[in-house]
């Protein structure tokens, strides 16, 4: 039978991928934790973080220069302004950036400047916005869609890897059932569905998955557990004071003990 995943199944690439992406591997045993606030607000704020999630062990700092928000009168990010301060964090702490394209009007700018360019879960399926940014050749992050199936998330990868990109990392990022203790619900059965199917490392985003901080800490541990490459995580300062998303953004402190305990139970797995 024809692979219906040509690109990022592993009918025609068995091993597990591992990018390299700005001197950070991931995938095939390499995890990468990528950490930061939901939205770039300010220099300070987004300068005091960067040091902290470094220094707690992150690989990658995140961070929204454009937001897609429910409501079009809440903050909807600093736009290109807020891609310079990622810029100047990262030239202060060394840590690649990760950040969302919602435009092609601003291909140019996220080619030029950002390390991994992060499709939303609204994008997942803006096919138009996939073969563009597919073009650019750059590792992008691909969180799954607020109520799409593992196999429309692989075809919207192989959008990305048909138009020239290799380097997809798939994200888990909870999906809308009926439930509502928790934002979304954090489908962990993904990771090993996906990776059964797929080569592309799987990484899992706790904090939307779930939309509480305190529960952050206990999916981050899970998804280790269950076999993903990496966790996206967000991380806030003055959470009670963020401009999108606090309620579900850990403090540094929080997350440097999220970092120490996810690696405790990779080292438990790697030697059980
Ligand atoms: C985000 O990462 O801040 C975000 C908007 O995520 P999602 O697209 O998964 O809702
Ligand atoms: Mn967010």
């Amino acid at each position: 039978m024809a692979e219906k995943y040509k690109l990022s199944g592993r009918g025609n690439h068995p091993e597990d991928s591992i990018f390299d992406i700005s001197g950070r591997k991931i995938g095939g045993g390499n995890f990468a934790v990528i950490a930061g606030p939901c939205s770039v607000e300010t220099e300070p704020q987004i300068l005091s973080i960067a040091r902290d999630v470094k220094n707690a062990g992150a690989s990658f700092l995140r961070g929204g220069a454009f937001k897609p928000r429910t409501s079009p009168y809440a903050f909807s990010g600093l736009g290109l302004d807020g891609l310079d301060l990622l810029k100047i964090a990262r030239a202060k702490t060394d840590l690649p950036i990760v950040t969302e394209i919602m435009s092609i009007d601003y291909l140019e700018q996220f080619a030029n400047d950002v390390d991994i360019i992060q499709i939303g879960a609204r994008n997942m399926q803006n096919y138009d916005l996939l073969h563009a940014v597919g073009r650019l050749g750059k590792p992008v992050l691909l969180k799954r869609g607020l109520s799409s199936t593992i196999d429309e998330l692989l075809l919207a990868a192989e959008h990305i890897m048909a138009s020239g990109t290799e380097e997809v990392i798939l994200c888990e990022r909870g999906i809308r059932t009926f439930e509502t203790a928790t934002r979304n619900t954090l489908d962990l059965s993904a990771v090993p569905v996906i990776k059964a199917l797929s080569h592309l490392p799987v990484i899992v985003d706790p904090s939307h998955g779930t939309g509480y901080w305190n529960l952050v800490e206990p999916m981050a541990l899970a998804a280790a557990a269950c076999g993903a490459d990496g966790l996206i995580i967000e991380v806030h300062n003055h959470p009670e004071a963020a401009l999108c998303d606090g309620e579900q953004s850990v403090t540094p402190g929080v997350f440097k003990n999220i970092v120490r305990k996810v690696n405790i139970v990779r080292d438990a797995i790697a030697n059980a």
